[in-house]
């Protein structure tokens, strides 16, 4: 028996025999072509582009009607990323002028895009280099095997394996769903790739960056998937098979139950009620939303809505995909987040950025506060939006009080143009603050006295109070939100707007963490908002707790002096054995 070990990205446990994919590298060949030959180089290379997009078109084609969402999102990009000038038209200007041979013109060019994504500091952006990579091998391996289909190399029916393989995209991996795989396991990929999150969606179990497993596995192969440990077995002893079939029948036992909270109230067993909000980047993502039954928006990023597109949408435009979202949830409150650009979150208007430290940068409303029009543009459109739903205004990086009246000043200003332009509103739309600042979050008493509500951003919270880059690996191991001096923030933050009486959400990836859930219970939080994903195992945690034995533990837990101790008692605060592993095991 073979234990292998990666990052599990999507929990849930396969048993099943392997189907490895394995691929050599492409090595791109290099020549020149003469010159009587090149509109055939172009036309060759034409034709690669043409079959590239057949196939992402046919692959788009035939997403079961059960997949979510984001699959067929996932594949517009690939489709997208084919348009970009940069893949399907540099390359022929190439070939043209320097008569380069189709393959390195299209690597040369793609690699001057990847090196662009490489450079950016936001971690989902980053990642974008792997689809254009994706993208540019498919046309690659058409340019190089015309012949050979890329949905014919796999056999057509797959029910019950496991598939291996180096690395998958998307449009692969969907492609391998509907021929019946049940887990995903690859030699790279990390877990905020796009097949991590696809696979985490389609509910398949899934480990990536298990170096070498196409090198360990050989097809069919027994193997045992265990998503949530990132641990896989090959022809593992019946003993384990034994113990590994009885935690998939408990996982599945389990799922039920989630599946069965879906209508029922986020009510602790001593009747508190718990508010479990999701965040959303884009009215696409609603379908998640409704699968949970979510109680509103606790954090729209509007910033996507700016994101990939020349120039940025205008007041109507925006307006529009504010209303998609408060129309799909009528009587439930929606977070909308005014723009959280800058640094490395680009767009294609003239906008001063820092690039000597970007995360300490002018971002958010540090850049709001600059490019005045830019602000009273969105401004106008959410509080246009407030007219159709239940909305509710959120400030980005906070960090001192005069930009909490700067920008209640403009809000004012807006609000007197939208009434002379006849325009209707919620004259009364509650505006408030992400306390994501540690300046912020020391200071919470008096932001809530100004704010109608605060959120706290953990993400940025973590980041910026122990002093670490949250999209450097190199420090990634001090990333805590258990770090004390993290959570006496947080406490505090949520005890000042107790005091003064006004509601506190988090929004962060904490809040989406069932590891937290029951301590930021005792801590008196009463509004989660997370990845919709998250929220049934949220809302699970919720119903079984008794609060007010969760405020007393709450209690000893922040007196405790070392982080080992915590650490310990937040375990216990959990329930260690079996209670454990039932809460976490999904
Ligand atoms: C946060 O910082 O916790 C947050 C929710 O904002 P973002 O992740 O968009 O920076
Ligand atoms: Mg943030």
């Amino acid at each position: 028996m073979l234990a292998l070990h990666g990052k599990g990205v999507s929990s849930g446990i396969a048993i099943g025999r392997a189907f490895v994919i394995k691929r050599e590298r492409i090595s791109v060949p290099e020549y020149a072509v003469p010159k009587e030959l090149v509109e055939e180089e172009v036309a060759r290379f034409l034709a690669a582009v043409a079959s590239t997009r057949a196939e992402l078109s046919e692959i788009r084609n035939h997403i079961p009607a059960d997949a979510p969402l984001e699959a067929a999102s996932f594949i517009d990009t690939h489709l997208l990323i084919l348009s970009d000038t940069m893949v399907s038209e540099a390359p022929i200007d190439d070939i043209r002028e320097q008569q380069w041979n189709a393959e390195f013109a299209l690597k040369t060019q793609s690699d001057r895009l990847i090196a662009v994504f490489e450079a950016m500091e936001d971690p989902y952006l980053r990642n974008k280099k792997i689809d254009v990579a994706q993208v540019v091998e498919r046309v690659l391996r058409n340019l190089l095997n015309p012949d050979e289909r890329e949905n014919e190399r796999a056999p057509a029916d797959l029910c019950g394996r496991v598939v291996v393989a180096n690395d998958l995209a998307p449009a692969d991996a969907v492609a391998l769903k509907n021929k019946g795989i049940i887990a995903f396991i690859t030699n790279l990929g990390g877990p905020i790739s796009h097949t991590a999150i696809l696979s985490r969606s389609l509910g398949i179990p899934a480990i990536v960056a298990v170096h070498g497993a196409t090198q360990y596995i050989d097809n069919d192969d027994e193997l045992i998937v265990d998503g949530k440990r990132g641990v896989l077995f090959v022809d593992a002893d019946d003993i384990v098979i034994a113990e590994y079939e009885r935690r998939a029948e408990k996982i599945a036992r389990l799922q039920r139950e989630l599946d069965a909270l879906r209508t029922s109230e986020a009510v602790s067993r001593d009747g508190v009620s718990v508010q479990l909000m999701a965040n959303i980047e884009l009215p696409e993502d609603l379908a998640a939303v409704h699968q949970v039954l979510a109680n509103g928006i606790g954090l729209y990023r509007t910033e996507f809505l700016f994101m990939n597109r020349g120039a940025p949408p205008n007041e109507e435009e925006q307006l529009a995909a504010y209303i998609r979202v408060i129309k799909d949830l009528p009587g439930r409150p929606v977070t909308i987040r005014t723009l959280d650009l800058g640094a490395d979150k680009r767009i294609d208007i003239e906008i001063p950025i820092t690039a000597v430290n970007p995360a300490l940068g002018l971002r958010a409303v540090r850049l709001c506060l600059q490019d005045v029009a830019l602000f009273k543009t969105q401004l106008r459109a959410i509080l246009r939006a407030s007219a159709f739903g239940q909305v509710r205004l959120m400030i980005p990086m906070l960090s001192s009080l005069d930009e909490v009246s700067r920008v209640r000043d403009i809000v004012a200003e807006v609000q007197a143009d939208l009434r002379q332009d006849g325009h209707g509103f919620d004259p009364d739309i509650p505006i408030g603050g992400m306390i994501e600042v540690p300046a912020a979050a020391v200071s919470a008493d008096l932001f809530a006295a100004h704010l109608d509500f605060l959120s706290i951003g953990t993400n940025d919270l973590i980041q910026y109070t122990l002093a670490i880059d949250r999209v450097d690996d190199t420090v990634n191991y001090l990333y805590d939100p258990l770090h004390p001096s993290v959570l006496r923030l947080i406490a505090k933050t949520i005890q000042a707007a107790a005091e003064q009486g006004i509601p506190v959400a988090m929004c962060g990836e904490m809040a989406g963490d069932s590891r937290y859930t029951r301590l930021l219970l005792g801590l008196g939080l009463r509004e989660f908002s997370m990845h919709p994903a998250a929220l049934l195992e949220i809302k699970k945690i919720v119903r079984d707790s008794a609060i007010g034995e969760l405020r007393r533990q709450a209690a000893e837990i922040m007196r405790a002096r070392d982080s080992r101790t915590l650490q310990a008692l937040v375990e216990r605060m959990n329930g260690d054995g079996e209670a454990e592993t039932e809460a976490g095991e999904i």
